[in-house]
């Protein structure tokens, strides 16, 4: 045996599954995550890693048996409890495909709690493939450690997005706003980004008339719209979210 562990320590690989998990519970994994522990991970009978549902914390599992195509494992005990995710939402007009999926990874690690593809006047009209953009959160999700999954909601058009009243609107507006570290304030909020073609006049006029909405501004430059979601989730995060 060596005489200093190995450093870095090796982590154990983590999976999102979709039973719930509880101590003694077997789970019976798909061709897919059978394939992945089993030939990329190369774990075997015996082999250790995280399970998570989404719902009950993080769970010691073992690798109970393998087979073609199959594999069968046994939960042991809990190993996190579920975490408190800050109830802030990030409401964005979809960009491209591959701007939208790296906004969606970003934004799963910082922590967002749910995510609302939102079609302004300018949005470019592209189809929003939600299972697509729910398997970029769920594997975000193993590799940062998060116990909950962010929700992917269907798209949402503008007005609805801006008459629910319960919720702060952080709305980032290019034209100008209160400093962003300053706005912020903890409680449920949802920060709203336009699309690459800014919002028009009109749909700034009427996010601005919306008593709960406050305009805030990211600074001198115009950024691009999944960097403006980011700026702006990671400046929440700061300042009235998890990492205070
Ligand atoms: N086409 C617009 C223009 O040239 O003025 C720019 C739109 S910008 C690429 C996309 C979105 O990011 C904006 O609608 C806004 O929500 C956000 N954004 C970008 N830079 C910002 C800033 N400095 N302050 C606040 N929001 C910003």
């Amino acid at each position: 045996m060596p005489a200093t562990p190995a450093w870095p320590p090796k982590s154990l690989p983590r999976l999102f599954v979709r039973q719930r998990l509880g101590e003694g519970v077997g789970v019976e994994l798909d061709a897919g995550q059978a394939n992945y522990l089993g030939n990329v991970m190369r774990l075997k009978a015996g082999s250790d890693l995280l399970l998570f549902d989404g719902q009950s914390g993080e769970w010691m599992a073992r690798v109970a048996e393998v087979a073609k195509k199959r594999m069968t494992l046994s939960v042991e005990q809990r190993t996190r409890e579920a975490e408190e995710v800050p109830d802030v939402w990030l409401a964005f007009a979809p960009v491209k495909r591959t701007q939208t999926d790296w906004l969606v990874e970003k934004a799963t690690e910082l922590g967002a709690a749910r995510l609302i593809p939102v079609i302004t006047q300018r949005t470019i009209a592209e189809r929003v493939r939600l299972d697509r953009l729910e398997a970029i959160a769920i594997e975000a999700a193993e590799q940062c450690g998060r116990t909950r999954l962010p929700v992917i909601a269907e798209p949402l058009p503008l007005r609805t997005v801006i008459e629910d009243a319960e919720r702060t609107l952080y709305f980032a507006d290019e034209t100008g706003g209160e400093r962003a570290a300053s706005a912020f304030k903890p409680g449920a909020a949802t920060i709203l980004v336009g699309p690459e073609g800014g919002f028009t006049d009109e749909e700034r006029a009427l996010i601005r008339a919306a008593p709960h909405a406050v305009p805030i501004s990211l600074g001198p430059r115009i950024l691009r719209a999944e960097t403006a979601a980011l700026a702006a989730l990671t400046t929440y995060m700061a300042v009235a979210g998890d990492w205070r």
